[in-house]
Order: structure tokens, then sequence, then C-alpha cells
């Protein structure tokens, strides 16, 4: 797996945002910089981040799609959905090609439920319609799209709502992660990232509406011993029994009560930055 980063610049002011810190010079960005940077990177999917993507423009983007594609990568292209609200349709269903061309699909960060609670998430005024009508023009357009719920402070005590928003509203997702809170960037230090205990009950109450509306679901940096019934639904689990090499590895950690568990070959353990708030597990 690769990660590229286009540039920082972006639509939305995200709490949860784990890279980088808002200020900064971008270096190299140009596609020229961007096509020398895959050919470079190691194999596996190849995630395209920003900032926010689709601010790179559909020329730029689709030529980079068709680089990833030219490789025989999958692509993984990463956003908040806001300029698909607004871009021409031509340039949206040529981006969806070239993603498609790919094998790729669309991983569309989409927080909350309401305008008010994605308002105090992404401090994008108006962030909440535009999203909505986003997505639903990219899956209009034939693209995958999966969304990408990051659980924070601010949101986990509405999991459930979720799910019943996304069941409605959200037809035609190929599937939906759970994804707890990096402490990292702007969210780093303890201020959004709640104890994993307190999270289970509205994550299982959310996960068991996502599998009563047929609703494919993932959950990853939450480990399988706070996951229930549902545990099977960490997205370590596979990459630890196929022996994957990773950043899960890198950012998480065995712990104390890791050694009696019955996980312990299948968990990589807590993330680092979970322990280092928390202190335990
Ligand atoms: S190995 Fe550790 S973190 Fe993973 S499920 Fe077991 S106790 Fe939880």
């Amino acid at each position: 797996m690769a990660l590229i980063h286009l540039f920082r610049k972006c639509n939305q002011s995200c709490v949860f945002c784990s890279y980088p810190a808002e200020d900064g010079e971008d270096a190299g960005v140009s596609l020229k910089g961007w096509l020398k940077e895959i050919t470079l990177m190691p194999p596996g999917l190849v995630q395209i981040s920003g900032g926010e993507p689709l601010l790179a423009g559909s020329r730029d983007l689709c030529l980079l799609l068709a680089a990833v594609k030219k490789l025989g990568r999958r692509a993984e292209l990463q956003t908040n959905a806001l300029a698909a609200a607004e871009l021409p349709g031509g340039e949206i269903k040529n981006i969806v090609r070239a993603l498609n061309a790919a094998n790729g699909y669309f991983n569309v960060n989409f927080p909350a439920s309401t305008p008010d609670l994605d308002l105090k998430m992404t401090r994008a005024p108006g962030g909440f319609e535009k999203r909505l009508a986003g997505v639903k023009r990219l899956i209009g357009a034939g693209g995958a799209v999966r969304l990408t719920h990051v659980i924070s402070e601010l949101n986990y005590k509405e999991l459930p709502a979720f799910a019943a928003y996304a069941a409605k509203n959200l037809k035609g997702i190929a599937w939906l992660q759970f994804s707890y809170i990096k402490g990292l960037g702007r969210a780093g230090g303890k201020k959004y990232l709640p104890k994993y205990a307190a999270v289970k009950p509205y994550l299982e109450k959310a996960l068991s509406i996502c599998r009563e509306n047929k609703i494919r679901c993932e959950v990853d940096h939450i480990p399988p011993c706070f996951l229930g019934e549902f545990y099977a639904l960490n997205v370590d689990m596979v990459k630890m029994r196929d022996g994957v090499k990773g950043p899960h590895l890198e950012e998480k950690e065995q712990v104390e009560p890791c050694l009696d568990c019955r996980f312990i070959k299948l968990c990589p353990g807590p993330r680092k930055d979970y322990i280092a708030v928390h202190k335990k597990l």
C-alpha cells in the first residue's frame, strides 16, 4: 500500500484531520512530481490523498489515475466529496471513468448525519448538504464509493443514528468503514479521543443496524476485543493472518492485557497514540 499527499489545500478544516498542520509549505506540487512519486512507491493499492484531491482539477487527476492504471495498480481516491457537488457533470464522468479504469474507488470522509454535527467536525459551512449531493453524483456517475466515518469524542454517541442515516440516505455505497480517530495532526492530544470502552456499545448498535440493512462494514483502529460479536470486522485481522506488512504494524503495539488475549496472533494491539493518551487499554 502506498499513500500520496497531493497538497495541503483543502475546502474543510476538520478537527480530526491527521495531515498535516494547517500551515507549512507544499514541496513538489505538480503533476510531474506526483507521477514521479507514484513510480517510486512500494507495491499495492495507491491511496491518493490531500488536502482535498478533487481540488487538483479533473485533468491532472485523470492523468494521475491513468498512470496508476498503467502501473497495474489499484487506486483509492480520498475525498470529502464537497467539490463533487459542484464540478461540471462531464468532469465527474471523466474522473469516475479514470478511477474505474484503475479498478479504483472513492473513499469519502462522511463524519456526521446532521448539518450541525458536520459543521462542528469539519468547520465547513454548508458542507453536509454538499457532501450528500457529491456522494450521490459520484454513485450516479457509476463510481464505487466507500464511506469513512471517523469516530471521535464529538460523534461517537451518534453512531447508531449515523448507521440509520446511511441505510436511508446513502443507498448504493460499496461499503462503510468506521475508523477511530488518529491522535495526530489537529487531533493530537486527548481532546477528541474517546475511550474504546465508551465507544463500544454505540458502535455495536451501529454495526447491528448496518447488518440489518445489509450495509457492508469494517472497523479500523478499534481492536477486536472492543467489538463484541463484530470482532471479525476489524480490518487488521486479515492483514495479520496473511502476514501483510504496513502501517498497522507501526501505528499499533500490543500491551500487557494482550498477552492473555485470544486474538493475540491476529491483532497488532491498540494504537500507540491511544495508549499515550489513555495510558491503558
Ligand atoms: S491483542 Fe490486545 S488489543 Fe488486540 S484484541 Fe487482544 S487485548 Fe485487544
